[in-house]
């Protein structure tokens, strides 16, 4: 018997759903806002299995699991937490990892209230069943955990890999397995794209990363980092191609930060989001040399955006010693994009919100250094393309915030450089045009997956989009050696 979605209906064990639906939520604690604010430690502190445990009990074991439809990896999550709720962490983790390269991620980052936790049939009376954080849990269980050091066959096929993030180091590690030379391009010096340099440590330490890369040792992967690849880089897509790659990878992301066409934007003291996160949440030796010199917020700091970028940029001007910080939207709260949880978080640790303004232009020092906003009162129009409210300036409504630091967290455009001239087509926005059931783009054995094909999403969606352009290009490498195989013996 099948489900609406197509998937066969899975055995589930048989489970006193009455009496499970009474049991409480853990109380899964987080960091005093007072304390934290004082360290780059993650926000929720650690379980232990007996809480771990007794939350994923609280799992009603539903066959049509609501929950593994509305994630987009498809994890069997009642099928993972039955075996936490054995004690088994691992076999746990087992299971996330049949459809998720990165569960400790996901279980961090993704937004649970509208992916897996939203769908949660225990949620519609009571708090969701804790899925993220059980997730994270049995991964970081399973990423510890004692192992002997893979050994693959070498097949003799190359592979580039354009950019470390998300989608990026899933092609490789399932190439890698597989034997396939792998070598990583990115821009940055060191792996993990927006892992590293895009989500503050508050939100993922970065051990969780160095951990999880050091399952890439022993595994035929190179990295060569502070080289960007295109027409403006080290080497365009064509060049890979013609130096012996078999296959090419573009995970080159959606990092370019959108700027604000006002006076004042080239003021120093103005920043865009990734340098500002970056600089505030990475060692130096992490950075390209032209960024290491330490950021000074001063003490008013101005954030202008409304979704989650914007909330870890206030988090981590608070962190860097602001002690005013105010955030700047130009609709209502009603309509920001990001997560609650994430404004919730950002409320305790002292961000002031401004909703209903945007800004008109940067003011300056005689020196050049920003000095404050200059904001203008907005009301919401009739709805825009993208059905929210338009905001529209009331006239004569001008006003200034004074900073010593502003930060422009206004979404994220892709850098087409990659892709330019490469016979890979993509839309008007840069986005590159993929088969979606394979990554392959126009132009044959290239593939393509993450937010350079969706636009800046989630790291779930693009581990799901490296997992699928890693089967297919496994499938490509095959058939390329077969074909090599059967010219080389006529
Ligand atoms: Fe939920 Fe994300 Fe994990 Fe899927 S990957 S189960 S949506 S936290």
């Amino acid at each position: 018997m099948a489900e609406s979605d197509g998937r066969p209906k899975p055995e589930r064990p048989k489970v006193d759903r009455k009496a499970r639906l009474q049991l409480p939520p853990q109380k899964i604690a987080k960091q005093d806002p007072n304390v934290r604010v004082l360290n780059w430690s993650e926000v929720s502190l650690p379980i232990s299995l007996d809480m771990a445990k007794a939350e994923a009990e609280r799992c009603i074991q539903c066959p049509a699991a609501p929950c593994q439809v509305a994630c987009p990896v498809g994890n069997d999550i009642p099928r993972a937490l039955w075996q936490l709720e054995q004690g088994d962490a691992i076999a746990a983790a087992d299971i996330f990892h049949e459809t998720s390269t990165m569960p400790e991620m996901c279980g961090r980052l993704c937004p649970q209230e509208r992916l897996c936790e939203g769908h949660c049939v225990v949620g519609k009376n009571a708090k969701p069943v804790a899925i993220g954080r059980l997730e994270a849990f049995v991964a970081d269980a399973w990423r510890l955990r004692e192992v002997a050091a893979p050994v693959v066959e070498a097949t003799g096929q190359r592979v580039a890999v354009v950019g470390a993030g998300p989608a990026g180091l899933t092609v490789a590690e399932k190439l890698a397995e597989r034997g396939h030379a792998v070598t990583i391009f990115d821009a940055w010096p060191e792996m993990g794209g927006v892992l590293r340099y895009g989500i503050p440590n508050f939100k993922l330490e970065k051990h969780v990363l160095d951990e999880w890369l050091e399952r890439l040792d022993g595994l035929p992967v190179e990295f060569v980092g502070n080289t960007r690849i295109g027409a403006k880089g080290a080497k365009t897509v064509d060049a890979l191609l013609a130096s012996g790659y078999d296959a090419v990878f573009l995970a080159h992301g959606a990092s370019d930060g959108n700027d604000l066409a006002i006076e004042g934007v080239e003021l120093t003291g103005v920043y865009q989001a990734t340098p500002f996160l970056s600089c505030g949440n990475l060692r130096p030796a992490a950075l390209p040399e032209s960024m290491r010199e330490p950021i000074n917020v001063g003490r008013r700091v101005v954030i202008i955006g409304g979704g989650d970028t914007s909330m870890d940029c206030s988090r981590t001007a608070i962190r860097l010693g602001a002690s005013e910080v105010t955030l700047v939207y130009r609709r209502t709260e009603k309509e920001m994009t990001g997560r609650e949880e994430e404004r919730q978080h950002a409320r305790e640790e002292g961000v002031r919100f401004e909703f209903l303004c945007a800004p008109v232009r940067f003011l300056g020092t005689g020196s050049g250094r920003v000095r404050g906003v200059q904001l203008e009162r907005m009301e919401l129009g009739p709805p825009d393309e993208s059905g929210r409210r338009r905001p529209q300036p009331v006239p004569g409504s001008e006003f200034t915030l004074e900073a010593d630091t502003v930060v422009l967290a206004i979404g994220y455009g892709i850098d087409t450089d990659a892709t330019d001239s490469t016979g890979v087509a993509c839309d008007k926005w840069g986005d590159v045009l993929v088969d979606r059931a394979t990554g392959a783009t126009a132009r044959a054995g290239v593939f393509a997956g993450g937010d350079n094909v969706n636009g800046a999403d989630l790291v779930v969606t693009a581990i799901r989009d490296g997992r699928i352009a890693a089967s297919a290009m496994l499938e490509y490498l095959t058939e390329l050696g077969a074909r090599a195989e059967v010219a080389a013996s006529a």
